[in-house]
C-alpha cells in the first residue's frame, strides 16, 4: 500500500454533473453531454488545457430529471468521482452535443463550490487512494485479516465464481478475469460493480460507501444475485449452457462497455429468447437451401456479437428480412377467362383492342401456366388507364398488385439493391415489394419504364433486363440479399408514355400494346360509368345528392381540360365533389328553382345556381344540379378557350398537329417579314429537325414563288428578297422537334406571302421534301383526336397514312372531313378558302435556286 497521501488530484476540480450514469473508480465510462454548463466545460477546460492535470475532472451524479433542468444549479450530490478525459467527441447531430470518455480515479467530497458559470468549479477533498487503482497486485492488500479480509475473500470467489459461467473467448470477459487477477481486492467492489447488471441506484450505493468494508457490503450481494440470476436462467431456459454462456457473455459485452446504464434487466433478458426466436423463424420461413445456409451462418455470427457493434444490428435487419420474404408463399391463380372479360369491361370502357389482347395473353397463361411469353407494355399518355388496367389483371387472376414507380431511377441498385458492405443499405424495389405484398406471385406494375435514367452507378436497365428475362430471373440476386430469390412466378406489366426512350434490349423484351387517348365522346361515358360513380363514393355522396348532367360533363372536357387521358377530369369532378358534399354537410337547404329559369336566387354563402331537378314531383332539395354556371362557380372561368378560329384572323398563322408523350396537341406556327437581309429566325424552342423543316420550306417556297404568285415585301418575284423573315412556335418552353411540322410551315409562309389567310378551321401534319413531296408521320390517331378536340373541322394527312384513319372511332371520322395529301400543292389548296391555284402545273419539276 502507498502510505502517507500518495499522488493527488488536484485541490480544485471542475465538475461534470451528469444525468445518465455514474462514474466509479477504475471504470470507464461514455457520457453525453449537451447541457450548456457541461459544454462548458468541455469546451473551455478539456479542449483547451494542454496539461495532464487538466484532463482530470470531477463526475457527480446528478439526480434530477434533465427535462427540469433550470439555469440554478441544482443540490450537488455530495460524493463524486476524479476522473480522466480520455477521449473527447463533437458531433452537431442531432444537436450540439460531447462524448466523453471517462475513466474513474478516485472518490472525492465536495468541500466548496468556487463558482457555478460557466461550469461548476468546486474545492475538492480526495477519499480515496489513487495508487490502489493502479498499482500490480501485492501480498499486503490481499493478505488482510479479519472481517474485512473474510469479506474481500468472498467478495473475490462470488466473483470467480461469476466467470466461471461466462464464456471465455470473448475478449471483454477475458479482460475480467485479467482485471481479477491484477488489480489490488480493495479495488474490486467498485471495478465489479460497474461491470456486472447494477441500476444506478445501486451504484451511488457503491459510491457513497466510504468504507472499504461497507463497500464490499454493498457490492457482495449484487454480486451473488448476478450468479443466481444466471443459473436459475440456465435451469429454466433448458437451453445449452453453452449458448447460455453465449447469450450471456453477448450482454457482458454491453456491460463491459459502459451501456448497461441503461438497460433493464427484463429487457436484456428478452434478447436471448429474440435469437432463439430468430432461429425458430429461420427454420419456418421455407427458403431455399442456399438461403437457409446463409442465413444459418448469419446466426451464428450473430449470436458471437456484442449488441454494441454497429455490425450487430445489420446482420439482425438482414436475417429480419430475410424470414420476412415470401420464399414459398403464393396466391393460388383463380382465372376464368368469361369471369376476366367481365371484369375488364366493368372496369373499363373503350379501349377494345387493348382488352382483347390482355384476354388473350391470360388465357394462353392458363392453358400453360409457365408461360415465357413477353412482358406485356401499356404505351401511352398519362391518365388513359394503363395502371388501372394492370390493376384488374390482378384481380382477375385474383393475385396481390403492386405498383413500382421507375421514373427517375438511374441507380441500378435501386432495382438490385446495394450490398451489406455500406452502412444504410437496402434491398431493391423488386425485393421490398415482395416483401410488402407478401406472396411470391404478385402482378408487379413497373410504371413509367421510358423515363429511367442513366449514371454513373450503373445502368438500372440492365437490371430490369435481368429481372424480366424469364430464362434468368428464377435465380435474381438482390445484392443486399446475396442469394437468389425465385421471380419467374410474378407476373410483370410494364407501362411507357413512348417507346422511344425505352432502352431497346428492354424494349425487346416486351410486347408493346398502344393505349391511345380518348375521343371526347369516350371521355363523357367513362365520365358517367367510372369517374363520377367513383367520385361520389370517394367523397360520400349519392347520385341522389349529386347529378352532373351529360352537358355539363362535355363542358368540363372542352373547357377546363386539354389532355388525352382522363385524369385531370377525374379531378374536376373530385373538386365538384368537394365542394357539394360542403354544402351537403353544412346541411344548406336549397331553393327549388327550375332548371331553365336564367335568374336564379343568390344562396346564402353558395353557388348561387345550385338548384334542384326541375322535375318538382321528385324529392324537394335533391339531386343537386350541377349547370353551366355551377360549373364556373366551382371550377372558375373556363381554363381553355375555343381559340383556332380566333387566332387565324391574320395572314401567316397555320394550325399543326403534333405529338407528344402526353398525347396529340394542335401546335400553332406564325411567321412575319420585315425588311431585311433574307434572313430566317427561328423562335419557340425548336429542335434541329424542325429547323432543318423551316429551311426545306423555304426553299420550296422561293423555288416555287412564280407558280404560285408569291411576293415579297415590295411585291418582287423572290419572296426572301429584301425581308427578313420570323417563324415562331408558340405554347410554351417544350422542345418542339420532329419532321411533321413540314406541311404547317409550308402553309403558313404560303399565307405570309400571299396575304391570304388559312382557313380557321383546318389543321395539318406531314414531313416535306425538297421537291415538294409529303412523307407519312406517326401518331396520326393521337393528332386527330387532338384535332377533334380543339374543334378542327378539316384535317390534312399525307396520303401514305391514309391507312391509319381506320383505326380512328367512327363518330371522330364522321366530324372531320379527311384530305389526303400526294404534294404540298394539294395540301395549299385544301388549306385556303377556294384553293391556292398555281399557274403552272405543280407537277413540274421546281428549280432548285436556293441558297439556303
Ligand atoms: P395511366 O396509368 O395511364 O396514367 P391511370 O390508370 O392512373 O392512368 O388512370 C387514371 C384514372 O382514369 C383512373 O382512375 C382510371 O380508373 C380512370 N380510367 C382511365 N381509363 C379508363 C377507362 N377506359 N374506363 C374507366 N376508367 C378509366
Amino acid at each position: 500500500m502507498a502510505s502517507g497521501d500518495g499522488i493527488q488530484i488536484p485541490s480544485r476540480l471542475p465538475l461534470l454533473l451528469s444525468h445518465e450514469g455514474v462514474l466509479l473508480p477504475g471504470s470507464t465510462v461514455r457520457f453525453t453531454v449537451d447541457s450548456p454548463r457541461n459544454m462548458h466545460l468541455v469546451s473551455q477546460r478539456l479542449l483547451k488545457g494542454t496539461s495532464l492535470k487538466s484532463t482530470i475532472i470531477g463526475v457527480i451524479p446528478n439526480t434530477r430529471d434533465p427535462e427540469h433542468d433550470t439555469d440554478d444549479l441544482p443540490t450537488l450530490h455530495k460524493i463524486g468521482t476524479a476522473g480522466i478525459a480520455v477521449q473527447v467527441v463533437g458531433s452537431n447531430w442531432p444537436k450540439p452535443h460531447y462524448t466523453l470518455l471517462i475513466t474513474g480515479l478516485c472518490r472525492f467530497s465536495v468541500s466548496t463550490l468556487l463558482k457555478e458559470r460557466p461550469f461548476v468549479l468546486a474545492e475538492v477533498e480526495q477519499l480515496d487512494k489513487l495508487e490502489q487503482y493502479t498499482t500490480p497486485v501485492t501480498e499486503g492488500a490481499t493478505a488482510k485479516g479479519g472481517e474485512l479480509g473474510e469479506l474481500s475473500h468472498k467478495f473475490y470467489q462470488a466473483a470467480i465464481q461469476l466467470l466461471g459461467m461466462l464464456d471465455m473467448s470473448v475478449p471483454v470477459v477475458a479482460k475480467f478475469r485479467r482485471l481479477l487477477d491484477s488489480l489490488p481486492r480493495e479495488t474490486l467492489p467498485d471495478v465489479v460493480a460497474s461491470m456486472i447488471r447494477t441500476s444506478n441506484k445501486e451504484k451511488l450505493q457503491v459510491l457513497d460507501a466510504l468504507t472499504l468494508e461497507e463497500r464490499f457490503k454493498k457490492a457482495l450481494p449484487m454480486l451473488t444475485r448476478q450468479i443466481e440470476g444466471l443459473t436459475l436462467l440456465q435451469k429454466t431456459r433448458k437451453i445449452s449452457p453453452e449458448k447460455e454462456k453465449r447469450v450471456l457473455s453477448v450482454r457482458k459485452g454491453g456491460a463491459l462497455r459502459g451501456r448497461q446504464f441503461n438497460l433493464e434487466e427484463e429487457a436484456e433478458d428478452e434478447d436471448g429468447d429474440d435469437t432463439a426466436v430468430l432461429e425458430k423463424k429461420v427454420h419456418a420461413a421455407k427458403m431455399p437451401e442456399a438461403a437457409l445456409r446463409v442465413c444459418l451462418k448469419e446466426l451464428k455470427r450473430l449470436k458471437k456479437m456484442p449488441q454494441s457493434m454497429p455490425e450487430f444490428s445489420l446482420t439482425r435487419n438482414y436475417l429480419d428480412l430475410m424470414v420476412e420474404l415470401p420464399w414459398s408463399k403464393s396466391t393460388k391463380d383463380c382465372l376464368d377467362i368469361q369471369a376476366a372479360r367481365t371484369l375488364l369491361d366493368n372496369d373499363h370502357y373503350a379501349m377494345d383492342k387493348l382488352k382483347r389482347r390482355v384476354l388473350e395473353y391470360l388465357a394462353v397463361r392458363q392453358l400453360k401456366a409457365s408461360l415465357k411469353g413477353p412482358i406485356l407494355c401499356f404505351v401511352g399518355p398519362p391518365g388513359v388507364g394503363k395502371t388501372s388496367v394492370g390493376r384488374s389483371i390482378a384481380r382477375t387472376l385474383g393475385r396481390e398488385f403492386h405498383r413500382i414507380a421507375l421514373g427517375g431511377v438511374c441507380d441500378q441498385s435501386d432495382i438490385r439493391g446495394h450490398r451489406r458492405t455500406y452502412v444504410g443499405s437496402m434491398p431493391g424495389r423488386i425485393i421490398n415489394g415482395l416483401k410488402t405484398v407478401d406472396v411470391n406471385n404478385p402482378v408487379i406494375l413497373l410504371d413509367e419504364v421510358d423515363k429511367l435514367g442513366k449514371s454513373l452507378q450503373g445502368d438500372p436497365a440492365a437490371a430490369l433486363l435481368e429481372v424480366l428475362d424469364p430464362e434468368q430471373n428464377h435465380s435474381f440476386t438482390d445484392h443486399y440479399l446475396n442469394v437468389a430469390f425465385d421471380l419467374s412466378q410474378v407476373l410483370f406489366i410494364a407501362t411507357a408514355n413512348t417507346t422511344a426512350t425505352i432502352p431497346h434490349a428492354l424494349l425487346d423484351r416486351m410486347e408493346v400494346l398502344q393505349v391511345p387517348g380518348y375521343t371526347q365522346e369516350e371521355k363523357v361515358e367513362i365520365a358517367h360509368r367510372h369517374l363520377i360513380p367513383n367520385q361520389l363514393e370517394q367523397h360520400g355522396l349519392t347520385p341522389q345528392q349529386l347529378h352532373i348532367p351529360q352537358d355539363s360533363t362535355q363542358d368540363i372536357i372542352s373547357s377546363y381540360t386539354r389532355e388525352a387521358g382522363v385524369r385531370s377530369l377525374e379531378r374536376k369532378f373530385g373538386a365538384i365533389c368537394r365542394a357539394v358534399a360542403v354544402k351537403v354537410a353544412e346541411g344548406h337547404r336549397v331553393t327549388v328553382t327550375d332548371a331553365s329559369t336564367s335568374k336564379r336566387p343568390a344562396l346564402q354563402g353558395g353557388f348561387n345556381s345550385f338548384h334542384v331537378c326541375s322535375d318538382k314531383a321528385a324529392v324537394p332539395e335533391m339531386p343537386i344540379v350541377i349547370d353551366h354556371v355551377a360549373l364556373k362557380d366551382i371550377l372558375g372561368p373556363p381554363l381553355f378557350e375555343m381559340e383556332v378560329s380566333e387566332r387565324l384572323t391574320l395572314p401567316g398563322v397555320a394550325v399543326g398537329l403534333a405529338w407528344t408523350p402526353l398525347g396529340g396537341e394542335i401546335l400553332f406556327v406564325e411567321a412575319s417579314r420585315m425588311e431585311g437581309e433574307g434572313q430566317l429566325t427561328l423562335t419557340g424552342q425548336l429542335g434541329d429537325v424542325m429547323k432543318e423543316s423551316a429551311h426545306l420550306a423555304i426553299s420550296w417556297l422561293r423555288a416555287n414563288a412564280k407558280t404560285y404568285q408569291l411576293t415579297n415585301m415590295g411585291g418582287g418575284p423572290d419572296p426572301l428578297e429584301g425581308t427578313d423573315i420570323h417563324l415562331h412556335f408558340p405554347a410554351g418552353a417544350v422542345t418542339k422537334d420532329g419532321p411533321s411540322a413540314g406541311v404547317t410551315i409550308v402553309t403558313c409562309l404560303a399565307s405570309l406571302f400571299s396575304g391570304r389567310l388559312v382557313r380557321s378551321d383546318v389543321a395539318m401534319t406531314g414531313e416535306i421534301t425538297l421537291r415538294g413531296l409529303v412523307l407519312p408521320v406517326g401518331g396520326i390517331k393521337d393528332k386527330v383526336l387532338a384535332a377533334h378536340r380543339a374543334g378542327v373541322k378539316r384535317v390534312i394527312l399525307p396520303k401514305r397514312n391514309q391507312k391509319d384513319l381506320e383505326e380512328l372511332p367512327a363518330n371522330v371520322t364522321a366530324d372531320l372531313d379527311f384530305v389526303t395529301a400526294a404534294n404540298l400543292d394539294e395540301v395549299l389548296n385544301a388549306a385556303f378558302d377556294g384553293g391556292f391555284p398555281g399557274i403552272a402545273s405543280s407537277h413540274t419539276q421546281p428549280q432548285l435556286t436556293s441558297k439556303l
